[in-house]
């Protein structure tokens, strides 16, 4: 059989496929410590589950239109006008499988053969496989020399005129990093003067800690903001990750554009999870708080075990739930370290040659405490056993 080429150019996703090896070896009983895919360890929230069961109930199994429940794209809405301050109607909003969806719809409905793609390096691994298969050209811009993040010079050299769109991470998966007020201002004064556009992955937003602060690139002036589209859903902020609730916001035009190909593909996000999102929105706020406040626990923890291991560095994250651990003294490739940490010690992680940076690791600290510490323990170990 003669597989399309497109299927080719691309590799599988390293993150969904070492969760679920970590997964199979616990299903046999191994005791495994997963530091893998970043999804926080927290059941959803009682309200959510329970808003879900009661749009079950009263029979909320139907198709639906593919662009969302009415109600959820107008508290959607809703919600980035309170918290980003952002104007946008229901109409700018479709409601997508998951933050991924979104994004991989954007591309198809926007990205031509031989446009460019602009990702700061380290990315998450997706977006240059979502450009390829959207026949567009990944350009990847390394930012280990500027903090993880990308400068606006930086920007402005990778624009050519091919340049169609730049893929913003704030907080990033997999660093942490966040772009302060007046780097996300200067990235947009690139955007606008060069005439690209931008769309802005807001997942983590929530997951944020000390004095970072979240802005939305498309708050700073409607230049921008027309040039901006935002991805962002329900998995990480309220543990709803095998829900596959997530969002783009944009122009009507795009919107439109992007529900055409939803309702050739996949048609409308499952019904009565479209209802647990609504709860998720309109009610107490409290649970994510408490979510984050676990987080910050753990990324102490996490923290202060890996700085205590000589041949790692790990610089403090201020957002998202990852640890970018640098890995280059031990003289292994991200791959052999992660292999050999899961055959030796059973902890698994995300080796940093998946998100453009082969000497690092990623360690996801969305797990319980006590995983931590004895996941730390092992990780120790097997640094020591290196020496
Ligand atoms: N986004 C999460 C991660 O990077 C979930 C897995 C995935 O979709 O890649 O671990």
């Amino acid at each position: 059989m003669k597989l399309a080429a497109r299927v080719g150019e691309v590799t599988p996703s390293i993150t969904l496929e070492i969760a679920a090896k970590a997964k199979a070896m616990k299903a046999e009983g191994i005791e495994v410590y997963s530091f893998s895919a970043g999804e926080p360890d927290f059941d959803t929230p009682e309200h959510i589950k329970a808003a879900a069961k009661k749009a079950l109930d009263e029979g909320k199994t139907k198709y639906g239109a593919a662009a969302g429940e009415p109600a959820l794209r107008s508290a959607i809405a809703q919600k980035l006008k309170t918290d980003n301050n952002l104007d946008y109607q229901a109409e700018n909003i479709i409601v997508t499988n998951g933050g991924k969806h979104s994004l991989f719809n954007l591309m198809l409905a926007l990205i031509e053969v031989g446009d460019e793609v602009i990702i700061p390096a380290p990315y998450w691994l997706s977006y240059p496989e979502m450009v390829k298969l959207a026949s567009g050209t990944p350009v990847i811009v390394n930012t280990a020399n500027t903090g993880y993040k990308i400068t606006p010079e930086q920007l402005n050299l990778a624009i050519t005129p091919k340049t169609k769109l730049l893929v913003l991470n704030s907080p990033s998966n997999p660093t942490g990093v966040v772009y302060t007020p007046s780097e996300i201002e200067a990235i947009a004064e690139v955007v606008v003067r060069r005439n690209i556009l931008v769309v802005s992955d807001e997942i983590y937003e929530k997951i944020i800690y000390d004095e970072a602060k979240h802005i939305s690139i498309a708050s700073l002036g409607k230049e921008i903001g027309d040039r901006t589209f935002i991805s962002s859903g329900f998995a990480k902020a309220y543990s709803m990750t095998g829900w596959r609730v997530g969002y783009l916001a944009g122009s009507t035009e795009i919107i439109k554009a992007v529900s055409t190909i939803q309702g050739h593909s996949t048609s409308n996000v499952c019904t009565f999870a479209q209802y647990g999102a609504i709860s998720a929105l309109q009610s107490s706020q409290d649970c994510v708080e408490q979510m984050r406040q676990a987080f910050i626990e753990r990324r102490k923890v996490m923290l202060h075990r890996l700085n205590d291991i000589p041949e790692l560095t790990c610089a403090k994250p201020d957002g998202a739930f990852y640890m970018f651990v640098n890995i280059s003294k031990t003289g292994l490739t991200s791959l052999e370290f992660c292999k050999q940490l899961l055959a030796t010690q059973q902890v698994a992680a995300i080796p940093g040659v998946a998100f453009g940076a082969d000497d690092h690791v990623r360690l996801s600290y969305a797990t319980d405490m006590t995983s931590i510490e004895k996941g730390m323990d092992r990780l120790d170990k097997f640094v020591s056993s290196l020496r």
